[in-house]
């Protein structure tokens, strides 16, 4: 699985095309389940690359990109009956070849021929994705869970295994009263344990949110014993038998949850941008704006309506972004280069600088505001007169 360093390589690679050098981005689409044509899908990524062996020949464009291709087509081979999505970033002019399985979520089967890798699917995927902690706790023990784009890694079993079955005692007399008062003791014990394990793990900063699979008949237990830092971070909880339910189930019903938390606050955090925006305040609308507060370095956290797409120039000299099409650079005065899309900028940038990155869909406002926005962690405009910077 990708890890967060390689995609940000992935961010900072750019092909300088020149001499017809171009990184290519390849991802496959596996079809749903119920759809059952794995084949179909293996041939459509085939025919896609030679589609675009096509299109580069036709544009004299040979040597390294072909070589490239080729090899992606030996790839889109062994894709017959692939579940998982998948995708090469490839510049074999630069000895760049990177390969990953990926969460079968990634839109559509694509190839990009351009300066930069396409990450928007990457992005979509991993841009608002919190550190996440998976509890699957029971009365006796409690297996803590790093979920990560699919991947599902133990980090920690707890185990306080209880006295007797006080059932064994029968509940009348004074032994079954006392081994019962034994055992709710015992559990109390280790649900205190577990809180407090989570709340260390916290405090060293390996997660920053929480999901918890706990049977209702034990949550409000569990629940009292959680410090109100470990509350805080808390998204959502499903009931399920601890001991019964599989790791490709805890991971299913945490995504579910996950998912429906991101679009939610996606959703909600928009609209702050948008309020803030028309009060003047930390908040941008429209690409121009948004490009302004990304070069100033305000940008704390970017929406961008999910079939967005805006032409724009960039210039490969200094950097920087215009959503005029203009011929020379307004910062440098050197010759800028037209973007078909200005994500293809942009996603790098907030990959390179850790913003966060919300791709939303069917909202109006945001829709109205020019499909695109951000919350600021300052303004640096009003810096200028004398306002100290909000913290975030
Ligand atoms: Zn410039």
């Amino acid at each position: 699985m990708i890890t967060r360093n390689e995609i940000r390589e992935l961010a900072n690679f750019y092909a300088d095309d020149n001499n017809g050098v171009a990184a290519l981005s390849f991802y496959f689409q596996p079809v749903t389940p119920q759809d059952r044509s794995h084949r179909n899908q293996a041939i459509l990524a085939k025919d896609i690359i030679k589609e675009a062996q096509k299109e580069a020949a036709a544009k004299g464009k040979n040597g390294p990109i072909h070589a490239d291709l080729d090899r992606i087509l030996e790839v889109t081979g062994k894709l017959t009956g692939h579940s998982r999505g998948h995708a090469v970033f490839s510049c074999s002019a630069r000895n760049f070849w990177k390969e990953y399985d990926l969460p079968p979520r990634l839109g559509a089967t694509r190839i990009s021929i351009q300066q930069r890798f396409q990450l928007q699917p990457l992005a979509a995927l991993l841009g608002a994705q919190p550190a996440l902690c998976v509890a699957a706790v029971d009365r006796r023990r409690a297996r803590l869970f790093d979920l990560r784009l699919d991947e599902l890694r133990e980090l920690a079993d707890i185990a306080h295994p209880l006295s007797r079955n006080s059932s064994k005692y029968g509940f009348k007399g004074y032994e079954g009263g006392h081994a019962e008062r034994r055992v709710a003791e015992e559990a109390l014990q280790h649900f205190k344990a577990v809180g407090e394990s989570l709340l260390a793990s916290l405090e060293k900063g390996a997660w920053e949110k929480l999901i918890v699979c706990c049977q209702d008949s034990n949550w409000p237990e569990f629940e009292a014993q959680l410090h109100p830092y470990v509350k805080q971070r808390l998204i959502g909880r499903f009931s399920e038998d601890v001991a019964g339910i599989s790791n490709e189930d805890i991971r299913d019903r945490a995504n579910t949850i996950l998912d429906r938390w991101i679009e939610e606050r996606g959703r909600v955090k928009s609209e702050e941008a948008i309020d803030q925006a028309k009060a003047n305040g930390r908040g941008v609308t429209g690409l121009r704006r948004v490009l302004r507060a990304l070069e100033t370095g305000e940008v704390q956290t970017l929406f961008i309506a999910d079939n967005y797409k805006s032409r724009a120039v960039e210039c490969p000299h200094c950097g920087h972004l215009d959503a005029h099409i203009v011929s020379s650079c307004v910062a440098c005065d050197r010759p800028t280069r037209e973007l078909t899309d200005v994500s293809e900028a942009i996603i790098p940038m907030a990959i390179r600088r850790d913003i966060e990155l919300f791709y939303i869909k069917d909202h109006e406002e945001l829709d109205r505001a020019g499909n695109i926005a951000a919350l600021l962690r300052f303004r640096a405009d009003q810096n200028r007169t004398g306002q100290t910077a909000i913290a975030s």
